[in-house]
């Protein structure tokens, strides 16, 4: 007789967040929205240098700004990836900095030497004899002069929104709809709108699962709220999906008596994204919880830029794609 897997039952689907993969993603959060300065009244030197706090020596070093970025573009995103998208990410890197720069000149709290660090808790950099050693040389005659070329060809670009600079949010894989920045993060931001993210064909991490004991699932949520009360004979009445939001990701789930949110249900169970649904198989003592997309999917989508270049989209497209109602802007002719 065939033991058929009970499937359960709660759906979730949500896509949330979480970078680092194939690609990383910053480890941003929105805090407040007075940022920044009117790039008008931003002062851009043609040899302008970044102040980088090196996460391993705990030093801060110099480097040329766009140096800088090539460093970067090879470091969140696959150099095979399409030239339209690298430049994508090229604009999306530079932005990023200098909003950084701006929103702390006096040091970010967690590095008060600089506003920026080389880690991805800011955006990952790897210097070029880093990549050499990481990579190999085959690696850098290959790719090393695409990358030059997405930021050299960008020079001075930025994206900004009303005359500020973004937060260019990105992530690896949407799974076909990205996110507005309020269901992810704590704050509303005009340009970071829900898009349909539609070339995304390839991706590795497209769906992801996570699998463990009905034991092990209700420890970790017990552990983490003290409120919550599971048995294997309650678990399926006992959770609940509250709410999702558009774009299909889930942003409330209630458990016993507690309502956790999406975002944290992804950290606690180390979920690719917050777009997932939850299966309760009794009959193996399994939970599997399966997900649609990597990262929180708000901003650009990596693989969907990549997707678009292939089909014929400039960096420009992408960009005005993935951040609604922006203009790129370069700093040295404003
Ligand atoms: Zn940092």
């Amino acid at each position: 007789m065939k033991n058929i897997l009970v499937v359960i039952l709660f759906v979730l689907l949500i896509s949330i967040v979480i970078p680092l993969g194939i690609s990383k993603t910053y480890n941003a959060i929105i805090e407040d929205k007075d940022i920044i300065s009117d790039i008008k009244d931003m002062k851009i030197e043609k040899d302008m240098e970044i102040q980088l706090f090196d996460t391993k020596t705990q030093t801060v070093i110099d480097v040329p700004l766009e140096e800088y970025i090539m460093g970067v573009v090879a470091a969140e995103m696959p150099a095979k990836f399409n030239l339209e998208a690298l430049k994508a990410q090229a604009v999306a890197a530079r932005t990023f900095a200098l909003y950084r720069i701006s929103k702390y000149p006096n040091g970010h709290p967690s590095h008060p030497d600089s506003g920026l660090c080389n880690g991805v808790h800011c955006q990952a950099w790897l210097s070029k004899e880093s990549l050499k050693d990481t990579h190999g040389k085959d690696w850098m005659l290959e790719y090393w002069p695409k990358i030059e070329t997405s930021v050299l060809s960008t020079k001075g670009e930025i994206v900004t929104y009303n005359n500020n600079l973004i937060e260019p949010l990105f992530h690896s894989v949407s799974g076909g709809m990205t996110e507005n920045s309020e269901e992810y993060f704590a704050s509303r931001m005009d340009y970071l709108r829900s898009v349909p993210s539609p070339h995304e064909d390839g991706a590795p991490r497209l769906n992801g699962q996570v699998s463990l004991s009905i034991e092990a699932f209700i420890n970790k949520l017990e552990n983490k709220y003290p409120n919550i009360h599971l048995t294997e004979d309650n678990i399926k009445d006992k959770i609940l999906l509250v709410n999702k939001s558009n774009s299909g990701r889930i942003t409330q789930v209630k458990i016993d008596n507690e309502v956790v949110s999406g975002r944290d249900l992804r950290e606690l169970f180390n979920l690719n994204s917050t777009n997932f649904k939850i299966y309760v198989l009794t009959d193996k003592d399994e939970i599997q919880i399966k997900t649609v997309g990597y990262g929180h999917g708000v901003g650009m989508s990596q693989w969907g830029a990549n997707g678009m270049g292939n089909n014929g989209y400039t960096y420009e497209d992408i960009l005005k794609h993935y951040y609604t109602g922006i203009d790129i802007t370069n700093i040295h002719e404003k």
